[in-house]
């Protein structure tokens, strides 16, 4: 063994077995066991690597022998990997708990880079991508997941959601209705794979595109749905945070002339528009 005693949390490929890592491949070979979501699935995957190091399942209903199992092993000096299907481990797959507890015991998590469906949705997506919020996978029942976007309506990060095949369609039409029709919206399907599609355009542009072609609800997909911005009608008569803050105080000992001057002077903000904001206020 020539890693350092730890557990590893490797990511493996979301379509193209070309996606692994050289180091990846290391640690998988180097590693004493490695615990996966599903034996049989890596087991195919390992094999095509020429990799034999003993597998064992983990995901996290596994009763907690299995995660002690593992814990007993690092604690003596071995390493274990934890790998999940398909991409990153704990990224809408199993992980979170082991690693939590694995920390909770202070044994070393060594986390590896490596393939990611939402990393690679948005790196190619052409949306903001200096702030987004990933939100995994949207609830089954139409009523949750409408309140689950409803939440969202006003969050100006882009954002990032997991869907399968059986749910692509209901759940764009949901959010052609809560967050509306003219919403930005990319749909990447198959990543890596022979099949990859990007379809862009308002959400009701891209539903369509999705209702119309059976192919392009086959697959896997990623949705990304560009934040929400104020329309220009609304952001006219609208001040920043903290001029409101400042003009609030101010207009507690002051007249309305009066505390906008002040305003305008500390936030650099326009003496009209803070004198209009202060009438209008409620
Ligand atoms: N851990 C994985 C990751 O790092 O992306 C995600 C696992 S989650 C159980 C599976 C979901 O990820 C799929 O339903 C799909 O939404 C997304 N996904 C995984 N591979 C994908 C691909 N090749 N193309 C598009 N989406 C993919």
């Amino acid at each position: 063994m020539t890693h350092q005693s730890a557990l590893y949390i490797v990511p493996t490929p979301i379509g193209n077995l070309g996606d692994i890592t050289q180091r990846a491949l290391a640690v998988l070979a180097d590693v004493d066991l490695i615990a996966a979501e599903d034996t049989r699935h890596s087991g195919k995957l390992l094999q095509h690597y020429g990799i034999t190091t003993p597998l064992i399942s983990y995901h996290d209903h596994s009763n907690a022998s299995q995660a002690e199992r593992i814990f007993a092993k690092i604690l003596a000096g071995e390493s274990v990997a934890l790998i999940s299907d398909a991409g990153t481990p704990l990224i809408s797959d199993p992980g979170y708990r082991l690693v939590s507890a694995a920390r909770e015991q202070g044994i070393v998590v060594v986390p590896l880079p490596g393939p990611c469906a939402l990393i690679a949705a948005l790196s190619a997506a052409g949306l903001p991508s200096d702030r987004f919020s990933f939100e995994g996978f949207p609830p089954a029942k139409t009523a949750a997941r409408k309140n689950g976007f409803s939440a969202l309506l006003h969050d100006p990060r882009t954002l990032i959601f997991y869907e399968s095949s059986h749910r692509i369609d209901a759940s764009l039409a949901d959010m052609c209705e809560v967050f509306g029709s003219d919403r930005r919206c990319v749909v990447a399907r198959e990543l890596s794979k022979t099949f990859e599609t990007f379809l862009e355009g308002s959400l009701a542009q891209v539903h369509a595109k999705v209702c119309d072609d059976a192919n392009q609800r086959k697959g896997e997909f990623v949705v990304l749905l560009e934040g929400y911005s104020m329309p220009a009608s609304e952001q006219e008569g609208q001040i920043s945070a903290e001029s409101e803050r400042v003009l609030g105080v101010l207009l507690e000992e002051l007249s309305v002339k009066q505390a906008s001057s002040l305003a305008a002077k500390i936030t650099g903000e326009k003496k009209n528009k803070l004198y209009q904001w202060a009438l209008n206020r409620d």
